[in-house]
């Protein structure tokens, strides 16, 4: 574990009110922390510069030889308000004696810290609305689903992703075609395609790709692939104040590798296709290297609700900034068969117009 000089207890945030001693948590879509107990608002200082710094991925593959975040410990943090101590891998977390908000300050070495965090903006309610509207137009969904009382069980939480950017350079040989009309002995004309060699040299620029840092549901690869990286603020432990986050546990030596395949499969053969050009495009050989990679670890907000329903355990996200929402449901049997019935009658009703269309003309 890292010790920040100077302070014995740096490793958790101070969140105590300043009015009532209470503890204070981040106000979603404001910038400040609010009392638990008396209300009183304390502005979260904002660090100036770039919104979002990421870190060249060459000096951090030197720095830490090889290391990976499962084999790295947590931090001990005592609580501030029943002095307990608790060693913790997660940025954010309670209390597990008192409900205290804990919040990490400062990353054990190997750990790769937050750059950057994308707040909240929805508070609970508008999570809730957000799901209730969701549970609304699910109208196949079980009738419980309506008296589920999200706004209790719903947790927030930080989900880890990374960012990358890259210059990919690839180098490619092929040939190119052009339809070109030739004319016959027979003074017909015809066209033929005419091949060419080509060889060079493209660029892609790949900017601020998103990958997930951990999974934290099965039903969040929808919202991570949607996640937008505007509004991201340089990281202040402040914005974890009564939420929970976790560490990632994918390295950036596999999230990059993700970044690689997804430019090798789509935009970079479309980059040497677009550069070949011509009728039609051949592609033999083409090698890619990658310069200037530069990453950052973001946290991006999650609304969590867990419910049981017919017997099983379902979950559902919605997103803590835009309130998109991703999850499952227990579909109703009995509608669902009630609704396939009023297809197969209405398919049953255009197979008899149409037998009876072919009657008439057969006739
Ligand atoms: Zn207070
Ligand atoms: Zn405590």
């Amino acid at each position: 574990m890292t010790v920040t000089p100077g302070g014995s207890d740096r490793e958790a945030l101070m969140l105590a009110c300043p009015a009532c001693g209470s503890q204070q948590r981040h106000e979603p879509g404001t910038k400040s922390l609010a009392c638990t107990a008396c209300g009183a608002r304390t502005a979260i200082l904002e660090r100036t510069g770039a919104t979002l710094v990421e870190q060249p991925y060459d000096d951090w593959v030197h720095g830490n030889t090889g290391r990976q975040v499962a084999s790295l410990g947590g931090v001990v943090m005592r609580c501030e308000g029943c002095h307990a101590t608790t060693e913790m891998a997660e940025l954010a977390s309670v209390c597990q004696f008192c409900r205290g908000h804990l919040v990490q300050v400062t990353s054990p070495d190997g750990v790769v810290p937050p750059s950057g965090v994308l707040p909240f903006l929805l508070d609970r309610r508008q999570a809730t609305d957000a799901f209730t509207a969701w549970v609304t137009s699910h109208r196949l969904g079980i009738d419980e689903l309506t008296t589920i009382n999200a706004a209790e069980s719903f947790t927030s939480t930080y989900l880890p992703v990374w960012s990358f950017s890259a210059t990919a350079t690839t180098t490619y040989e092929g040939r190119r075609g052009d339809r070109k009309p030739v004319r016959l002995p027979d003074d017909r004309v015809e066209m033929h395609t005419e091949w060419q060699d080509a060889a060079g040299t493209v660029t892609t620029r790949i900017d601020s790709q998103v990958v997930e840092g951990r999974k934290v549901s099965v039903v969040q690869d929808r919202l991570v692939r949607n996640l937008s990286l505007e509004g991201t603020v340089p990281f202040q432990p402040e914005y974890l104040a009564g939420h929970t986050a976790t560490r990632y546990d994918r390295d950036p030596a596999s999230a990059f590798e993700e970044v690689r395949r997804a430019a090798e499969k789509k935009r970079i053969p479309k980059d040497v296709r677009d550069h070949i050009g011509g009728d039609r495009t051949e592609v033999r050989s083409a090698l890619t290297g990658y310069s200037d990679v530069r990453f950052a670890l973001i946290l991006a907000p999650l609304w969590v609700l867990t419910y049981i329903a017919a017997g099983k355990t379902w979950q559902v996200l919605v997103d803590g900034r835009t309130g998109e929402v991703a999850g499952e449901f227990p579909v109703d049997g009995g509608k669902l068969a009630r609704l396939l019935l009023t297809w197969l009658g209405k398919l049953a009703l255009v197979v008899v117009g149409l037998a009876a269309v072919v009657y008439f003309f057969n006739r």
